[in-house]
């Protein structure tokens, strides 16, 4: 909001007003590198590319690697729409992409990964969590497959961030993509870390900012939020993750009890804020209009997928029955979500669930 008030200059510009937002939009830059331990102090440094968002990170990410590489694309079959619309693109242009299985628990199968590395691979792309289940995937293992043989790997951490201890460096991925809005932050930002020394084509070409990579007059004010939602998360009491763990754990039981709800991924390790949870004998589509009658927010897929009556893909990768991929919804608890909020809301989807049975 300081930045919005004080209108900074544009931080390309050589005025000393120019000079000034630049110092600023440069220390943010600092403070988003420093979160995920991103060493802009290395020679060559790390890099923090400031984007409109994930969707543009990872769009740079594989294209921009795929660009100066020959080679096929690895996603596997549970990354976010962004990823997998970005590969689709890249086959339409001729580039062949093969898709990692991943299990029943919603983990990717690490020995298909193996499988799929064959040489020439141009760029690799796994997300850290993923944004329907929560289920956390094995990226350092992942990440010794690519290093054997050279393959780079890009991470889409956007789950992750705050909600597990992501450290960039150790993670030991070529680039990274996250955002700001999942942290409570500004909603317009996101970023690509890309190790030092490896190399992305620009998606667009017409200015010098960002060293040309990511041309375009870079927004202060959103860089500077984005560095203070980070850094809020970072001051937040360690055990938050704990709570809402138990919030979350706390939801899924009463629900499977008495609404005889199954929990998707729940044997597999996942992010404390997001639950997926399906009713069998119910369309999720109906389910979602009724909770929201309620005041519950709830989503069916990903928000890019939403007004989409198409199943999950997500849910249909890990082959799960008919009845539960049609009846499955996503909830997420937020930093600020009180028990009694989560009571409620329990009561309020067994009461819906139970009307719609009948
Ligand atoms: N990747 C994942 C895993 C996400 O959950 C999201 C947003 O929901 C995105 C990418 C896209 O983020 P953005 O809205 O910043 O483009």
């Amino acid at each position: 909001m300081d930045c919005l008030r004080q209108r900074l200059a544009n931080p390309a510009s050589s005025h000393r007003l120019g000079q000034q937002a630049r110092r600023r939009l440069e220390s943010a830059r600092q403070a988003i590198a420093g979160a995920v331990n991103a060493r802009l102090d290395l020679h060559p440094p790390d890099r923090v590319l400031l984007t409109s968002g994930a969707t543009e990170a990872n769009h740079l990410a594989l294209r921009g690697m795929a660009a100066l590489r020959p080679g096929a694309i690895v996603v596997s079959s549970i990354e976010h729409p962004s990823v997998r619309g970005c590969a689709d693109q890249l086959a339409e242009s001729g580039r062949e992409v093969r898709v990692v299985r991943c299990d029943s628990r919603g983990v990717i199968d690490l020995g298909h990964l193996e499988e799929l590395l064959a040489p020439p691979v141009a760029v690799v792309s796994l997300m850290l969590a993923n944004n329907e289940t929560g289920v956390v995937q094995p990226i350092g293992q992942a990440a010794r497959l690519c290093r054997a043989t050279s393959a780079p790997l890009h991470c889409d951490a956007v789950q992750g961030i705050g909600k597990l201890d992501v450290d960039f460096r150790q993670l030991d991925v070529d680039a990274m993509t996250f955002n700001a809005h999942k942290l409570h932050g500004p909603v317009g930002i996101g970023a690509l870390v890309l190790r030092a020394g490896v190399q992305v084509a620009p998606l667009m070409r017409g200015g010098g900012q960002q060293l040309g990579t990511r041309p375009g007059t870079e927004s202060v004010a959103l860089a500077v939020g984005f560095a203070a939602a980070l850094e809020l998360w970072q001051q937040t009491p360690a055990d938050h993750r704990r709570r809402l763990a138990v919030l979350r754990d706390e939801l899924e039981a009463c629900l499977a009890t008495d609404a005889d709800a199954v929990v998707v991924g729940g044997a597999a390790a996942r992010v404390p804020h997001t639950l997926n949870v399906a009713f069998p004998g119910i369309n999720r589509q109906e389910l979602l209009l009724a909770l929201d009658v309620a005041g519950i927010a709830c989503s069916t897929g990903s928000a890019c997928a939403s007004g989409s009556s198409e199943p999950s893909p997500v849910l249909l990768a890990m082959g799960l029955a008919e009845p539960i991929v049609e009846g499955a919804i996503r909830l997420s608890l937020g930093l600020d979500t009180t028990e009694e909020e989560v009571r409620q809301a329990a009561r309020q989807i067994v009461s819906v669930v139970a009307r719609l049975r009948r």
